[in-house]
């Protein structure tokens, strides 16, 4: 299920495969085929993420926005065959298809998949709270996700899942991240302490870029340690080995799958042994240690 992570990296892998570049658009399922046709043959001019929502913008002003909602999948690959070869095998059931001579880029299953106007693209932004990936994402924006948190008497928990009040946090970032600083996730939003919710969001300031880097969701004290360990060899040019991993060609598999409490119903608090619990909180299954969890 992907958080505002993957949509990132996506963005990124998109913007190495195709920016700059003519692109064949196509849609082999057909579904997509009339959106496709305004986007054939246009320059990718520059792919980029707002929480779990992809814009890619093409030549001439036209966008395309894709969510990939909950099962959606968007593979960017190298193209094995010699791009004189001008067919790419099609597998499944693909809505969207880029090409150019080195890349093909297959979306199958999204939620959304649409050519829209930039004036569509900034009312879309609008709607979406700020997100702790983007550049612009410190301070007031901060701010701004506790002036809508403080306002409300819904669950924190809830809040958290509410692409209005913060973009990209996803059901598995908002029960570790409650964790890691001990939030009761039922507390509603007016209780929520400021000092409380800057420390949540500077601490996704920090977490997620590394979802994006290696491509799976790190919580665990431990393995964001190690991996603030890597990026801090990458930029020192010193470990030409995690390149692939930072630019997202080899994602998912450079940790353990571990997690403080995610989808752990029933077993032992990795801190106070107590019981993990699990409850539907916002359509998704949120787990919390009612033990270690009391802050507000
Ligand atoms: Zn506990």
């Amino acid at each position: 299920m992907p958080e505002g992570h993957t949509t990132h990296a996506l963005a990124s892998r998109l913007n190495v495969a195709f920016a700059g570049s003519a692109v064949g658009v196509s849609s082999p399922q057909g579904k997509f085929a009339g959106g496709a046709a305004l986007l054939d043959g246009l320059a990718l001019v520059e792919a980029s993420a707002w929480g779990k929502h992809l814009f890619v913008e093409f030549g001439g002003e036209r966008w395309l926005n894709v969510h990939l909602g909950l099962i959606g999948k968007f593979s960017v690959m190298p193209r094995l065959a010699p791009a004189s070869e001008r067919t790419v095998p099609v597998v499944g059931q693909v809505r969207l298809r880029l090409l150019n001579a080195d890349w093909v880029g297959d979306l199958r299953g999204p939620t959304v998949c649409a050519v829209v106007t930039a004036e569509k693209v900034e009312q879309i932004q609008a709607r979406l709270g700020p997100d702790p990936l983007r550049p612009d994402g410190d301070g007031d924006q901060s701010d701004l996700a506790l002036r809508r948190i403080s306002r409300s008497a819904r669950p924190i928990a809830e809040l958290l899942m509410d692409q209005a009040v913060l973009a990209g946090v996803g059901n598995v970032y908002r029960c570790e991240v409650l964790f890691r600083h001990r939030v009761d996730p039922f507390r509603p939003g007016t209780e929520i302490r400021p000092t409380t919710w800057r420390a949540i969001w500077d601490d996704l300031v920090v977490l997620m870029p590394l979802g994006v880097a290696f491509g799976q969701i790190l919580t665990m004290d431990d393995q964001v340690a190690d991996a603030m360990q890597a990026m801090a060899e990458v930029a020192d040019g010193s470990a030409a080995a995690h390149t692939a991993v930072v630019t997202g060609a080899s994602p998912g598999d450079h940790f353990e799958r571990r997690f403080y409490l995610y989808k752990r119903t029933g077993e032992p608090c990795r801190v106070c042994g107590s019981r993990v619990r699990t409850q539907l909180v916002a359509g998704r299954n949120l787990f919390w240690c009612g033990r270690c969890q009391r802050r507000r």
